[in-house]
């Protein structure tokens, strides 16, 4: 089971990634679908297909009951009210609806925005494109754990804000953002805060009302749920929040998000959330236990480590680390039997080192040689001594072949370090 060549033929349940020849640790990027969620789903696809728009007969009245339903365990995650969830089809959706609902609804009273330089592109994408618009945006600059404080914030607005956007927790290094002070430095200048939540829901307790956060993102498939499904958060108060819708028409979700409704995804979501809300305590401390184990695994053989994020402040289920002297592609490439990530965005020919890695201080050659790990649900401790012994003797082999290029004096190739 623990070596891909040995591992047992893939079955139907249960659903052990390691047994399709790959150890799965990539769980920033996604996370599978918990069979228990598959199950709540299926009957909506066919049997309990309603629109719950339908207001004349039973199958829509179904339909609107489980959705009412979903909304309901969402809610109850966060400690808010069903009538504060807004679905959509994911945290990108939901970031845009926050950003440019808030921009469009408060032009009047101002046009600058806070946030920080390492937030997830979803939320940067909509910034870059309302500085286009004529607004103007803060960028904070994090400490060298990925930290941003409540006071960089306080120190950053003026009577000209109107939003401030700081995500709960990092997906690339983990770090854990003070949500409570933050929005305590926001409510003091009355001004609105969002949060990008989507790695923190359903892995660290959030209670939206005490932390006083405003509006909160969230996605389905980085909490077990279906792709494709999501919630913006939006806090009734007094005055009310006005949002701009992004999709007009037929008025669902309150009018800010038209179109019928992903019934088998929002139930989906409803019982990712609720599963969450039960086992997270005990998970998250079953996923620090194998985090801390891969860690000291890994450091107890190996020198020249450094870790990426906040030492204490982080995912239970995230690992950052920079080998020095090897490339994470390389790296990468050695491993194609565990599916982890590396520093670096592949969305280009040539790997560009992270945004995130580089933003906290990481030299280019830093930020090439970090992996990613993202522990889950279905991580076992098999898994995790499989992965330790890996990449030590890889990491192992990967620098000796580096030093005997040096030794035997044949010249390097030429770097592409500059790039
Ligand atoms: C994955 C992710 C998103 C995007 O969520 P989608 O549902 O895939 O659109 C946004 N922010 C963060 C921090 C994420 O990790």
């Amino acid at each position: 089971m623990l070596s891909p060549s040995t591992a047992p033929q893939p079955q139907l349940s249960p659903p052990s990634p390691s047994r399709r020849g790959c150890i799965y640790l990539d769980g920033h990027a996604t996370t599978p679908v918990d069979p228990r969620v598959l199950e709540t789903m299926l009957p909506f696809f066919s049997e309990s297909f309603g629109n719950p728009a339908s207001r004349t007969h039973v199958y829509g009245w179904r339909a609107e009951e489980a959705v009412e339903r979903a909304r309901g365990e969402i809610a109850g995650l966060l400690g808010v009210n069903s009538k504060e969830v807004i679905f959509t089809s994911g945290a990108t959706e939901s970031n845009n609806l926050a950003i440019f609902g808030t921009a469009g609804a408060c032009r009047e009273q101002g046009n600058h925005l806070v946030t920080s330089a390492i937030e997830h592109h979803s939320v940067l994408g909509p910034f870059r494109q309302l500085e286009k618009q004529g607004f103007q945006v803060t960028y904070l600059q994090p400490s060298r754990t990925g930290a941003i404080t409540a006071a960089q914030v306080a120190g950053a607005i003026t009577p000209r804000t109107i939003l401030v956007s700081i995500m709960a927790a990092h997906n690339e290094i983990g770090t854990i953002y003070p949500l409570a002070e933050i929005a305590r430095a926001c409510a003091e200048r009355r001004i609105r805060f969002h949060t990008d939540a989507a790695q923190a829901v359903g892995k660290i307790p959030l209670e939206v009302p005490s932390l006083g956060i405003d509006l909160l993102s969230l996605t389905g498939h980085k909490l077990y749920g279906p792709k494709g499904t999501g919630a913006l958060v939006i806090r009734t108060k007094s005055p009310r929040l006005q949002l701009q819708p992004l999709i007009h028409g037929g008025g669902h979700e309150r009018g800010l998000r038209s179109g019928t409704l992903n019934v088998p995804g929002i139930v989906g979501l409803g019982a990712a959330c609720r599963i969450a809300r039960e086992e997270m305590e005990g998970e998250a401390r079953r996923l620090r236990g194998l985090r801390d184990r891969l860690h000291q695994g890994i450091c107890s053989q190996l020198e020249d480590l450094s870790l990426n994020g906040h030492p204490e402040r982080r995912l239970p289920g995230n690992l950052n680390l920079s080998f020095g002297g090897v490339e994470g592609e390389s790296l990468i490439v050695s491993l194609r039997d565990i599916a982890v990530s590396s520093g670096a965005a592949c969305t280009s020919a040539k790997p560009e080192p992270s945004y995130v890695l580089k933003a906290i201080g990481l030299d280019s050659d830093r930020a090439h040689s970090s992996l990613r790990f993202g522990l889950g649900r279905f991580t076992t401790a098999e898994e995790i001594e499989y992965v330790i012994k890996r990449v030590v003797e890889t990491v192992k082999r990967l620098r000796d072949l580096a030093s005997a290029v040096k030794n035997r004096g044949i010249p390097d190739q030429p770097t592409s370090s500059d790039h």
